[in-house]
C-alpha cells in the first residue's frame, strides 16, 4: 500500500486494487494529506475488529474534489473522512447532511450506503469528548474562551459549545470581523434564562492583550484552534503572563511536542492538553457511523502513542 493516493491513483485504481493484500475501502482526503494520523489510527481499528480492508490517505486538490469524490462512489468506498481545505466544499457534494453539520456548515465524515453519501461533523462533538476525557468536566459547565474563532477548527468547537449551551463563550480571532459574525450566527443559543450576573454570555473580542487580560479573568477553558503553534517557531497565541492556575488549556495542535501555549501552561500551573483526544474521538465517532458499532477506542488510542 502506498502512503499516499492522488487522483490518478483513483483512475486506474483497477491496478492499485490488484497490488493490494486487502482492499481499500475507506481514506482521508486532504491537500496537504500525508501528516494525517488517522491511517494509523483507523486502520488498528479495522484489524482489531477483524474488518478484512484498508484505510488510505488521498491527496486530492480542490479543483479535483468532485472527480474524486464521484470515483470513491463508484468503487465502493464505504465512507472518508475530509480534511483541510475540503471540508466545507465537500457538503456540496454528497447528498444528505446531518442536521448538527449543516448547522456548523463544514463535514469531515462521509458514509456511502444504500446508493446515497451523508456528510457527518465528527470534530465538533469530538472536541466535547475530549474536553470530558482530558479534563473530566462537562463543556455545558465552562466558561470558554476560543482562539482562532474565524477557522473550520474553530467554528466547530463554537457551535459544539453553543450546542451544549455552555456558561460563557467568548470568540477571539485575528480578523475579528470573522469573530462578531459567528457571534451573531449563535446568538440564539445563548439566549436561554441562566443568569451569570451582569456580563454577556456570548461575546466576540479582538485578538488584544488588554482584552484577552480582562476575559481570563472569567474563563475555565481556553481552546487554541488557530494554527499557531504548528511550526516549531510559533509564538504562543497567548502571552506567558495571561495563564493563570485555574486554567484548562486545550491546545487543538496534536504534535508530539508540547507547542510553546502547552509549555507555557505547565509552567504556570495550568491543566493543558492536545488535540490528539480530540482526533481520536472524531475518529471513533467516524468508525461508528461507517460500520454501526462500538469503536475499538483502546486500539485506536493505543496507535496513536508516539514511540517510546
Ligand atoms: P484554518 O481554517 O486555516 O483557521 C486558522 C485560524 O487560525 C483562523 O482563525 C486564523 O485567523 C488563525 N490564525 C492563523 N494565523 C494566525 C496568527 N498568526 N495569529 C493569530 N491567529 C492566526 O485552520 P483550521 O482547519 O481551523 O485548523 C486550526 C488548527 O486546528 C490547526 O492547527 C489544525 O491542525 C487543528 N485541528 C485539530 C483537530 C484535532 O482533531 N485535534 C481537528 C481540526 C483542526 P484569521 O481568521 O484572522 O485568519
Amino acid at each position: 500500500m502506498k502512503a499516499v493516493y492522488d487522483l490518478e491513483d483513483l483512475r486506474g485504481w483497477k491496478k492499485i486494487a490488484c497490488e493490494t493484500s486487502l482492499p481499500i475501502r475507506l481514506g482521508v482526503v486532504g491537500d496537504p494529506v500525508a501528516q494525517s494520523l488517522s491511517p494509523v489510527m483507523q486502520n488498528a481499528a479495522l484489524e482489531k475488529n477483524d474488518l478484512a480492508m484498508r484505510y488510505a490517505s488521498f491527496q486530492i486538490a480542490p479543483p479535483e474534489l468532485e472527480e474524486a469524490f464521484d470515483l470513491f462512489r463508484q468503487l465502493n468506498f464505504i465512507g472518508l473522512n475530509l480534511t483541510t481545505p475540503h471540508k466545507i466544499a465537500g457538503l456540496s457534494l454528497v447528498e444528505e447532511v446531518e442536521e448538527q453539520a449543516q448547522r456548523i456548515g463544514a463535514i469531515n465524515t462521509i458514509v456511502f450506503r444504500d446508493g446515497k453519501s451523508t456528510g457527518w461533523n465528527t470534530d465538533a462533538p469530538g472536541f466535547e469528548r475530549a474536553v470530558r476525557e482530558v479534563f473530566s468536566v462537562d463543556l455545558r459547565d465552562l466558561r470558554v474562551l476560543l482562539l482562532g474563532a474565524g477557522g473550520g477548527a474553530g467554528r466547530a468547537v463554537a457551535c459544539q459549545c453553543a450546542f451544549e449551551h455552555c456558561e460563557r463563550l467568548v470568540l477571539v480571532n485575528r480578523t475579528v470581523s470573522k469573530a462578531q459574525a459567528l457571534a451573531h450566527e449563535l446568538n440564539r443559543y445563548f439566549s436561554g434564562p441562566r443568569v451569570l450576573g451582569p456580563e454577556a454570555r456570548l461575546e466576540a473580542v479582538p485578538f488584544e492583550e488588554a482584552a484577552l487580560r480582562i476575559q481570563l479573568a472569567r474563563t475555565d477553558l481556553v481552546v487554541n484552534a488557530t494554527t499557531l503553534g504548528r511550526k516549531h517557531f510559533d509564538p504562543s497565541p497567548l502571552p506567558h503572563s495571561l495563564l493563570a492556575p485555574h486554567l484548562m488549556i486545550y491546545d487543538l495542535i496534536y504534535q508530539a511536542a508540547p507547542t510553546r501555549l502547552l509549555a507555557a501552561a505547565e509552567e504556570s500551573g495550568a491543566r493543558g492538553a492536545n488535540g490528539l483526544t480530540m482526533l481520536l474521538h472524531q475518529g471513533a465517532l467516524a468508525f461508528e457511523l461507517w460500520f454501526d458499532r462500538p469503536a475499538p477506542l483502546g486500539a485506536m488510542r493505543d496507535a496513536l502513542r508516539p514511540p517510546l
